[in-house]
């Protein structure tokens, strides 16, 4: 035991750890000269056996060994931590990408998309109202007589409460009246929203609808004004130019009302399987605001003219995209959704 001993551990430690590439190996090095029974180590146990003289000289010499040995490791395995690991930062820059899963939009939602750009180039604003409503709004306002089939328990989903009588709203239509009551004419208007009927569902009935409004109200306005903002409409929506037919028909809101029908759009009016060989689709009802919906928005009597019409979203999207059964709209079946 001497100090040649202590000099002679100091170098191979500095060379080990200068070949240490890696914490653990770096570690294992450390351990081996100054671990429990380390090299060093065991120099410094041995201490209490040497002579004293040869104590006081070796001790200090190993104890300064042993502070440098421990400070050269720790500066060791800063660096190495420093340093970057060219295997694990490799990147292949051919190896073709992570494909993320993109979801697509509901079929109704492109529908809404499509008419909220279409109408706005054309002066409407887009409105949106309540889905719980009052019986005032959703029937009474709107010239429902207090007997119409329609406030019936078969159609109406009737809400309980202790205030008013509220209903899931039928249509969009009580939107009218909320909207009048706030705003003077001349106006035009677009109400898109969820709408709700209590009827059994079939490929052509569902509980739960996507409607659309629109109300356009002047001093002049008429039924040839609907027409032609009808014909734009579809024409734009269907990308081909589309003729409209009105039919006799009866809504309590409207007077006149009627029925429009639109040049099918497969066959361009000549006849085919999609219009039944007839040449024009369903479409839905419209009419000449009735005077007593004025009145119930607080506008006096005779004073304006209006049309609203109203159709099912989901009756458009089976039109435009071939689809045969409405209940696929609300089912989040994602093999349908998926396809658009
Ligand atoms: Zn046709």
């Amino acid at each position: 035991m001497n100090k040649e001993n202590i000099a002679g551990i100091k170098s191979r430690f500095f060379e080990d750890i200068s070949n240490s590439q890696t914490e653990k190996s770096l570690y294992d090095v450390k351990v081996k000269y100054v671990g429990r029974n380390g090299e060093l180590t065991k120099i410094l146990k041995n201490l209490k056996n040497l002579p004293p003289e040869e104590r006081k000289e070796i001790g200090p010499l190993a104890n300064r060994a042993r502070h440098e040995i421990e400070k050269a490791y720790e500066e060791r395995k800063k660096e190495l931590g420093e340093r970057i690991d060219w295997e694990k930062e490799k990147i292949d820059v051919t190896l073709p990408g992570k494909k993320e899963e993109i979801g697509s939009l509901h079929p109704a939602t492109l529908v809404y998309r499509e008419i909220e750009k279409i109408f706005p180039l054309m002066g409407f604003e887009i409105v949106e109202g309540p889905e719980l409503e009052t019986d005032w709004y959703n029937f009474t306002s709107l010239n429902f007589p207090f007997d119409h089939p329609a406030r019936d328990m078969q159609d109406t989903f009737w809400i309980k409460s202790d205030k008013k009588k509220l209903v899931l709203r039928t249509h969009t239509s009580p939107v009218q009246v909320r909207y009048m009551e706030k705003r003077k004419p001349p106006f035009r208007i677009i109400v898109p929203g969820r709408v709700f009927r209590n009827e059994a569902t079939d490929a052509a009935h569902e509980h739960t609808l996507h409607q659309f409004e629109a109300l356009v109200v002047g001093e002049n306005i008429n039924v040839g004004h609907f027409k032609y903002i009808a014909k734009l409409f579809f024409s734009a929506f269907f990308g081909k130019k589309v003729d409209i037919r009105l039919r006799p028909s009866f809504f309590p809101f409207t007077e006149p009302s009627f029925e429009f029908d639109i040049s099918c759009t497969v066959c361009a009016g000549k006849g085919c399987p999609s219009c039944k060989n007839g040449g024009w689709l369903e479409i839905g009802g419209a009419g000449m605001v009735n005077q007593n919906v004025f009145v119930s928005a607080g506008y006096p009597r005779n004073r304006y003219q209006g049309f609203a019409w109203g159709f099912g979203i989901e009756r458009l999207a089976m039109m435009k995209y071939k689809i045969d059964d409405i209940r696929w709209f609300e089912s989040g079946d994602l093999r349908f959704i998926k396809q658009f």
